[in-house]
C-alpha cells in the first residue's frame, strides 16, 4: 500500500480538519511509515510534508515510536529538530484502527514558552519563599494566583486557601484604607510607576497587622499589565511602635507639657489602632485620678473623672490603679465595677474598657492607660502590644516630668525656709514692676540680720538655721497678703511691697524692727535679735531690678552704719558709696597689671577609687593695703567694670602654664578646671585663644575644663552657644557650675555641649538630713548621668556627705573633706601624700584580700 493509498482511507472532511488543527498531527501506519503530516506538524518539526510522507517515522526522533508494539503515550519531551534547534513538545500518541490495520496518531504541541514560564515560576517560588516578606501575585482582576510561604506565615492562609480569592477581600477589613490601595493599582493600570502605602490589614483570625505594601505590575512586551505583584512587610512592631516612642521622646525634649504629650500619644494610638478610644489618667500620691490626655473623650466625661479616688470597684482605671493590675471590662453594661459609673460612657457609645496601670520605677502606680471600645469586646493582640510599648513610655514621661517639677520647685525655693529664692524673687519683682500702675510705687526692702555670724559661730549651724526659720515666720506676720518675702541666701531676706510709697514702706520696716525686738526662742535659750533694713523705690530711685537691688543694699548698709536695728530709705547721697567701689576697682586693675593675682588649686576626687579626677583653679588676690580680698567680692566687681575678660584669659593661661610645669615634673593631674564668667563667652575669639594657649604649653585639649554658670547659656543666647560649640569642638570640656540654683531646664542642658555638672555646694549642707536636698542631688546625678555627663559634688566637708554621695553614685567629689584650694607648692605636697595613702590602701587590700576593702573605703 502506497502512502497515497493510505491517505485516501481518511475521509476528506477529517483530512481538512486535521490540516487546520493547531496541534501537529502525524499518522503512522503499521509499517512505521508516515502517512499524514499536517501543516502544524511541519512547523513543529520544520519538515515539509512531501519530505516525510512515506518515510520511516524514525525521522521524527520520537522514542515512543521506536518501541514495538507501540504503546499509548503522553509526555513532554525535548525535541531536537532537523536543523538542530530544540523545542519543548507535548506529545500524545495513540493507536487507532484505520481500515482494519493498526495506525498510530501522534499529536504534538510546541510548549516551549509555557515550559519556560513554568521554570520561571518555579524559580520565583523558590526565591520568594526565601524572603520573609509576604508576596501576593494576582491577575488584573485582583484574583490571587500566587502567595509565598511568608504570606502563609503572616496571614495564616495556605496557598490553596488564597488562590483564586480576591486579594482585597482576603486581607482587607473594617479599617483597611482600601482607597489607598485602589489608587496604587489604578496608577499601575494606566502605565504609572509602582507605589507604596502603609495599611492596616487582617490575618485569618481577624488580628490587625500593619503592613507596608509595595505594589508593582508584571507587564507583557507591549507594556500591558499581566499580573499585579504586592510585597507586604509587617511594620506593626518596627514602625508603628517606634513612632510612638519617637513621639514621646521628641515631645519631652521640646518641653511639651505632659497633658499635651498625653493627648498626642492618645491621638497617635487611635490612628494605629482605629477601634480604640484612648485615655491616660494621672494617679496622684493621694490616690486620686486626674485626666492627663484623652482627646476623643468628651470634656464632660474627663471632668467627671477628675478627683475620683481609686478603689477596688472603681471602673476599669480606678480598679487597675488600686490593684496595680490590668482590668478588662468587656461589657460596661453588666460589669459590676462599672455600675455607678457606666451611665456616661454608655451615653457616648462606649461599651467596653480595658485599663492598664502605669508604674514608676519604684513600683507605685502613677497613671492608667485605658482603651475604650464601641462594642463589647476584649483587646486584640495588637492592642496589647501597643499598651506594652506605651506603658513604659508613659511611665518614663510622667516620671521625668515629676522629677523636673521637683527640681523646678527646689530651684525656685530656698530649701531651709521654703521661701522664694533669688531666682524666683527676680521673677516676682519683674512681675510686680510690670503690673505697677502709673503714679504708683513698688518698694523693695533688703533685710540683713545683725551679728548673725556670732550666732552661727557660738551656737552652731543648726541653731543658726533654726533662727532663720523663726525669723522668716515673724517677717511673714508683719507683711500683708499682697507683699512677698524671699531669701537671697545666708542671713539676707528681701521683702517686696507692691503699691507702696516711701511712707508706707517705712511703716512696714518700722513694724518689723519693732516685732524683732522680742527675743526668739532657740530651744531653751532666749535669743535677742535685730536686723538692718534698706529700702529702694520703683520708679523714684530706679526702673531696673539690678539698680533697685543695689540701692536697697546700699540703704541697708547705711542702716548698719547707723548702729543697726533700724532702716534706711535709699537717697542720692548714698551713691557716695561708689567712691569706695572705685577705689577697689583701681586696686584690682593694678593687681592684674602687676600680676598680683594667683591661682590656688583644689583637688577633685573620683568616688569609685579615690584617685584624682582633676583640680579646680580658684583666683586669689592679696592686696598690700586691703589684705586678702575674696573672689566672691572681686569677681562680681570685675564683671561690672569690664575687668573679667582679662581675669578669665589670665587664669586659663596661668592654669595651663602650671599644668605643663606639673606634667614636666612627672605629676600626673588629668585635668584643670578654670572658672569663666558669662562675659568671657561673649568674646567670639575665645575658642581660638584657648587653642593658642594649649598649643603654647603643648597640652592636650582634654587637660582643660571650663566651669560656666547657667547664666552663660541662659542670658547670652546664640553667640554664647556658638562659642560653647567651638570650644567643645576643640576638645576642651565645659562644666556647669553651681548647678541647681539657676533656671536651667534639664532638656536645655541635653542640647548643649556640656561634659560635666557640678551640684551646688548649698545642697551639701543638708544632704544627710533634708529629704529635699537629697532629692535634688539624686535628680541631678540621675539626669546628669543619663545625659552622659560626669557629676561632681562640690563643698563636701564631711565623711557622711561623701558616703551619701557615693551611695547616690555621684562620680566626683570636691571639698574641704579632702583639701581647700591650695597654692601650687602646698597642693603638690598634698597630692604626693594623697597618692601615698592611696598606694597604702591598695597594698592593704592586696594583703588582706576582699575583707580589707573596708580599710580602703575608710582611707579613701
Ligand atoms: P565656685 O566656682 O563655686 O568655687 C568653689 C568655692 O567654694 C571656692 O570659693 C572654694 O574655696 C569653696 N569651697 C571649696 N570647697 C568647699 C567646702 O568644702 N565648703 C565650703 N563652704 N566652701 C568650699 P572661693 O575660692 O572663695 O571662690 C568663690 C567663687 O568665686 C567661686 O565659686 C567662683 O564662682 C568665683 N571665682 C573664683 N575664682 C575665679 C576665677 O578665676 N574666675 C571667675 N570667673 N570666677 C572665680
Ligand atoms: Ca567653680
Ligand atoms: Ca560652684
Amino acid at each position: 500500500m502506497s502512502a497515497f493509498d493510505c491517505l485516501t482511507e481518511i475521509p476528506d472532511v477529517l483530512r481538512a480538519a486535521l490540516e487546520r488543527a493547531d496541534d501537529g498531527v502525524v499518522i503512522v501506519d503499521h509499517a512505521h511509515r508516515i502517512t499524514h503530516f499536517n501543516a502544524a506538524a511541519e512547523r513543529i518539526w520544520k519538515l515539509a510534508s512531501f519530505d516525510v510522507l512515506g518515510r520511516d517515522a524514525e525521522i521524527l526522533a520520537l522514542k515512543g515510536l521506536q518501541a514495538d508494539p507501540v504503546a499509548d503515550l503522553r509526555d513532554e519531551i525535548s525535541l531536537v529538530r532537523r536543523d538542530g534547534s530544540r523545542i519543548r513538545t507535548a506529545i500524545a500518541l495513540s493507536s487507532v484502527k484505520i481500515g482494519g490495520a493498526n495506525h498510530y496518531i501522534v499529536f504534538a504541541r510546541d510548549v516551549t514558552i509555557e515550559a519556560e514560564r513554568r521554570v520561571r515560576i518555579g524559580l520565583l517560588h523558590a526565591v520568594s519563599d526565601q524572603t520573609n516578606r509576604a508576596v501576593i501575585i494576582s491577575d488584573t482582576e485582583q484574583n490571587i494566583v500566587y502567595v509565598n510561604s511568608a504570606f502563609t506565615t503572616l496571614f495564616g492562609y495556605t496557598n490553596a486557601e488564597a488562590e483564586g480569592r480576591r486579594a482585597g477581600e482576603l486581607i482587607a477589613g473594617r479599617h483597611t484604607d482600601r482607597k489607598a490601595i485602589a489608587k496604587l493599582i489604578k496608577r499601575l493600570m494606566h502605565g504609572g510607576r509602582r507605589g507604596e502605602a502603609e495599611v492596616l490589614v487582617y490575618d485569618k483570625d481577624g488580628e490587625e497587622i500593619w503592613v507596608c505594601a509595595r505594589i508593582d505590575a508584571f507587564r507583557d512586551t507591549k507594556g500591558r499589565v499581566k499580573h499585579i505583584f504586592a510585597l507586604l512587610e509587617d511594620i506593626t512592631e518596627t514602625k508603628q511602635l517606634r513612632s510612638l516612642q519617637q513621639l514621646i521622646m521628641g515631645a519631652l525634649a521640646d518641653e511639651v507639657p505632659i497633658g499635651e504629650i498625653a493627648d498626642r500619644l492618645c491621638r497617635r494610638v487611635e490612628e494605629i489602632a482605629p477601634h480604640v478610644v484612648c485615655s491616660l489618667l494621672h494617679v496622684d500620691a493621694a490616690g486620686l485620678i486626674h485626666p492627663l490626655g484623652g482627646p476623643s473623650l468628651p470634656d464632660d466625661y474627663s471632668r467627671a473623672l477628675d478627683g475620683v479616688a481609686i478603689g477596688p470597684d472603681v471602673g476599669s482605671c480606678g480598679t487597675a490603679a488600686f490593684y496595680g493590675e490590668p482590668v478588662l471590662a468587656t461589657d460596661l453594661e453588666t460589669d459590676s465595677r462599672w455600675q455607678p459609673y457606666k451611665a456616661m460612657p454608655l451615653a457616648i457609645g462606649l461599651r467596653a474598657c480595658w485599663s492598664t496601670p502605669v508604674k514608676a520605677k519604684d513600683g507605685r502606680v502613677i497613671a492608667t492607660f485605658a482603651f475604650y471600645y464601641r462594642e463589647p469586646r476584649a483587646p486584640s493582640n495588637w492592642h496589647r502590644r501597643i499598651v506594652e510599648a506605651c506603658v513604659n513610655l508613659g511611665a518614663f514621661a510622667i516620671e521625668r516630668k515629676e522629677a523636673r517639677a521637683e527640681i523646678a520647685r527646689l530651684a525656685y525655693h530656698d530649701i531651709l525656709t521654703g521661701l522664694p529664692n533669688r531666682a524666683q524673687l527676680r521673677h516676682l519683682i519683674t512681675t510686680a514692676i510690670d503690673a505697677c500702675p502709673t503714679g504708683s510705687h513698688v518698694a523693695l526692702a533688703f533685710l540683713d540680720v545683725d551679728h548673725f555670724k556670732d550666732v552661727n559661730d557660738t551656737l552652731g549651724h543648726a541653731a543658726g538655721d533654726e533662727l532663720l526659720i523663726q525669723l522668716a515666720q515673724r517677717l511673714r506676720e508683719q507683711i500683708g497678703p499682697e507683699d512677698m518675702l524671699g531669701r537671697l541666701g545666708g542671713d539676707e531676706f528681701v521683702i517686696l511691697l507692691p503699691q507702696r510709697n516711701a511712707e508706707s514702706a517705712a511703716r512696714v520696716a518700722a513694724d518689723i524692727t519693732e516685732a524683732l525686738a522680742a527675743p526668739l526662742k532657740l530651744g531653751s535659750k532666749l535669743m535677742p535679735m535685730s536686723a538692718s533694713i534698706g529700702i529702694s523705690l520703683y520708679p523714684d530711685h530706679a526702673t531696673d531690678i539690678d539698680t533697685l537691688m543695689q540701692q536697697a543694699d546700699a540703704a541697708m548698709y547705711m542702716a548698719k552704719q547707723a548702729g543697726r536695728s533700724t532702716y534706711r530709705i535709699f537717697s542720692a547721697e548714698m551713691n557716695g558709696l561708689t567712691e569706695q567701689r572705685l577705689a577697689l576697682i583701681a586696686a584690682l586693675r593694678r593687681a592684674i597689671a602687676e600680676g598680683a593675682l594667683t591661682l590656688s588649686y583644689q583637688p577633685q576626687i573620683r568616688s569609685c577609687d579615690g584617685a584624682i579626677h582633676g583640680v579646680e583653679a580658684l583666683s586669689r588676690w592679696r592686696d598690700a593695703v586691703l589684705g586678702d580680698v575674696s573672689p566672691a567680692k572681686f569677681i562680681p566687681l570685675a564683671e561690672e567694670c569690664g575687668l573679667i575678660e582679662k581675669i578669665g584669659l589670665w587664669s586659663v593661661r596661668e592654669a595651663c602654664r602650671q599644668m605643663a610645669s606639673w606634667r614636666r615634673a612627672g605629676l600626673n593631674i588629668p585635668c584643670v578646671s578654670v572658672n569663666l564668667s558669662p562675659i568671657n563667652f561673649r568674646n567670639v575669639t575665645l575658642a581660638a585663644r584657648l587653642k593658642d594657649i594649649l598649643a603654647e604649653y603643648d597640652l592636650p585639649a582634654d587637660a582643660l575644663m571650663l566651669e560656666i554658670t547657667e547664666g552663660t547659656f541662659m542670658q547670652d543666647g546664640v553667640a554664647a552657644l556658638e562659642t560653647m560649640n567651638a570650644i567643645r569642638e576643640l576638645g576642651v570640656g565645659l562644666s556647669v557650675d553651681d548647678f541647681g540654683t539657676g533656671y536651667s531646664s534639664i532638656s536645655r542642658l541635653a542640647h548643649l555641649p556640656i561634659r560635666e555638672l557640678k551640684i551646688d555646694r548649698s545642697f551639701m549642707r543638708d544632704i544627710e538630713k533634708d529629704a529635699a536636698a537629697l532629692a535634688i542631688a539624686t535628680a541631678v546625678v540621675r539626669v546628669g548621668q543619663g545625659l552622659g555627663m560626669t557629676v561632681v559634688a562640690e563643698g563636701v566637708e564631711t565623711e557622711g556627705q561623701r558616703k551619701t554621695l557615693a551611695e547616690l553614685g555621684c562620680d566626683v567629689v570636691q571639698g574641704f573633706l579632702y583639701a581647700p584650694a591650695l597654692p601650687p607648692v602646698a597642693f603638690e605636697r598634698w597630692l604626693i601624700e594623697h597618692c601615698a595613702e592611696q598606694a597604702r590602701a591598695m597594698q592593704g587590700r592586696l594583703d588582706v584580700g576582699p575583707a580589707g576593702s573596708d580599710a580602703v573605703r575608710r582611707s579613701a
